[in-house]
C-alpha cells in the first residue's frame, strides 16, 4: 500500500473544533490524508471520531478550523475572531468527492441492491440508465454480490447489505472514502467478508479514511494510524510504529483493551 501514496494532500483537516450543546467534542484536531493513503482512526467510544467524519462530509457544520477536500476547502473558519462563512458552492462540490459507509448499512428499502447502486449515477449525476447498470454490475461483482444484485435489503445478510452498501458509494465516484466502523454492527462470523471486501477497494487505489476498532485490518490494510482521545489527536504515525510502539501512554492502554 504504502507505493500507491503520493504527495498530493487528498484531506487537510486544520484546528478543526466543533461543540454538541456544551461538549467540546472536537479540540483542536490536524491531520492530512494524502491521494492513494488508507488512514485507520482508532479511539476510545466517545473520543469525537464520528462527529469528525460528519464534519468532513459536512452533516455536521464545524465551528471552527479549515476542512478541504481535494483542494476544496469547507468549514468555518475563525480569523481574529471573525467568523467566515463557508461557500455552499464548494462545499456540494466538495461532499460529491466523498463516499460515505455507515456502521447501520442505510441501504433503500424497497430498491434491489443493482437499484440502490444506480440511484445516485441516474438520479444525481444525470447518468444513462444503461451505462449505469453496466458499471453497477461491475461494482457488485467487486463486492462479491454478483448473485444477489436482484434482491431487496431485507433478504440479505448484514454483510450482504453492507457490501453493497460499499458499491453504492463507489457508484458515485469519490475520490475519498469513509468509513465509520462499518463492522461493528456485524454478527462475527460476518464481519470478514466485509473487510476482504475494504481490503479490494484499497488494493484498487482508493483513498479511505477507516474508523475502526479492527486493529488486524488496521495493521495489514492501514498505511497510517491516527488516535484520538477526548477530542484530539494523541498519536499519527505509521500504522506499524503506532501499533507496536505507540509514542503515547493513552494508546498503548487504548491497544491493551482492545486485543
Ligand atoms: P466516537 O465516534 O468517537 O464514539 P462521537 O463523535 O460519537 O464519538 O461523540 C463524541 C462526543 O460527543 C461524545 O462525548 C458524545 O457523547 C458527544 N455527543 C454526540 N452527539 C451529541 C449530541 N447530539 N449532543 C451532545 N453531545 C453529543
Ligand atoms: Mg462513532
Amino acid at each position: 500500500m504504502m507505493g500507491a501514496a503520493t504527495t498530493d494532500t487528498m484531506l487537510k483537516i486544520e484546528g478543526v473544533n466543533k461543540w454538541l450543546g456544551d461538549n467540546h467534542v472536537l479540540r483542536g484536531v490536524d491531520f492530512i490524508v494524502r491521494t492513494g493513503e488508507i488512514v485507520c482512526v482508532l479511539g476510545p467510544s466517545g473520543s469525537g471520531k464520528s462527529t469528525l467524519l460528519r464534519c468532513i462530509n459536512h452533516l455536521d457544520p464545524v465551528d471552527g478550523g479549515i476542512i478541504e477536500v481535494a483542494g476544496k476547502r469547507i468549514g468555518y473558519e475563525l480569523r481574529g475572531g471573525v467568523l467566515y462563512e463557508r461557500d455552499e458552492r464548494a462545499v456540494a462540490k466538495a461532499r460529491q468527492h466523498i463516499g460515505m459507509v455507515f456502521q447501520h448499512f442505510n441501504l433503500f428499502g424497497h430498491m434491489t441492491a443493482l437499484e440502490n447502486v444506480i440511484y445516485g449515477p441516474v438520479k444525481i449525476l444525470k447518468r444513462p440508465r444503461r451505462e449505469s447498470i453496466d458499471k453497477a454490475r461491475d461494482l457488485l461483482a467487486l463486492v462479491g454480490m454478483t448473485e444477489r444484485a436482484e434482491a431487496y435489503p431485507s433478504q440479505l445478510s448484514g454483510g450482504q447489505q453492507q457490501r453493497a452498501a460499499i458499491a453504492r458509494a463507489l457508484a458515485m465516484e469519490p475520490r475519498l472514502m469513509m468509513f465509520d466502523e462499518p463492522t461493528s454492527a456485524l454478527d462475527p462470523e460476518l464481519v470478514g467478508e466485509v473487510l476482504a471486501t475494504m481490503r479490494k477497494v484499497a488494493d484498487e487505489g482508493m483513498t479511505m479514511l477507516v474508523v475502526t476498532h479492527e486493529i488486524g485490518f488496521a495493521r495489514e490494510v492501514a498505511d497510517r494510524v491516527v488516535f484520538m482521545d477526548q477530542g484530539r489527536v494523541v498519536e499519527d504515525g505509521p500504522a506499524r510504529d503506532v501499533l507496536d510502539n505507540p509514542a503515547h501512554e493513552r494508546t498503548a492502554t487504548f491497544l491493551r483493551r482492545v486485543r
